[in-house]
């Protein structure tokens, strides 16, 4: 909770706690507090040791990251979006492995650009659908259509910022493939089937 209290002061900005959340305008009583204490209760249809459920549960956490983007570190967004866009935009398939692979490739990116910063939709202007919607879905399957929508509605909010995370997202691909043929060389140099034959 404190996190997210200290990233607003940070940004100067100033947490409402009453009413409707200030930033998504999901209906609540206590405002974003609500909103952090109930984003996952919309979850509780998916199944996680299912791993085709999986892909909701990032997309529903970028989603939400990206309405909220005055309560995350400035390279938070970064992430959130270029996942968006590999997913989204590039059909990239993802599991929990990549995500580390993500925040590595973006921590030596931010080293060269100390002055690259994501245009941010004003609030109450990234996308119709909430958290708070999600709960009105009965079955798994509405959920999982439920998140792709509202990911769908999010990502498309931030399109001033497209251009630069379609990039860093090729990157990101480029060094993966690269990193892949790297080692697969490797290996296959030091296979025994791949050494000369011993006469
Ligand atoms: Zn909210």
């Amino acid at each position: 909770m404190q996190d997210f209290i200290d990233q607003a002061n940070k940004n100067g900005v100033t947490l409402l706690n009453k009413g409707r959340c200030q930033f998504c305008d999901a209906d609540y009583q206590k405002g974003i507090f609500d909103c952090m204490d109930n984003y996952n209760n919309g979850l509780q249809l998916l199944d996680f040791n299912n791993s085709e459920h999986h892909i909701s549960r990032f997309l529903s956490v970028d989603a939400h990251a990206l309405q909220h983007p005055e309560i995350h570190g400035r390279w938070s967004n970064h992430f959130h979006l270029t996942r968006l866009n590999l997913i989204l935009d590039q059909n990239q398939t993802w599991d929990y492995k990549k995500s580390p692979m993500l925040s590595d490739y973006l921590n030596a990116y931010k080293l060269n650009r100390p002055n690259e910063f994501l245009s941010i939709p004003k609030p109450l202007e990234r996308g119709k659908i909430t958290a708070k919607d999600l709960i009105k879905a009965t079955t798994a399957d509405e959920c999982i259509a439920l998140i792709k929508k509202w990911a769908d509605e999010v990502y498309h909010s931030w399109s001033a910022s497209h251009s630069i995370v379609s990039e860093i997202a090729e990157g990101f691909l480029d060094n993966i493939y690269n990193r892949k043929t790297l080692s697969r060389n490797i290996t296959n140099r030091l296979h025994p089937s791949n050494q000369p034959h011993p006469h």
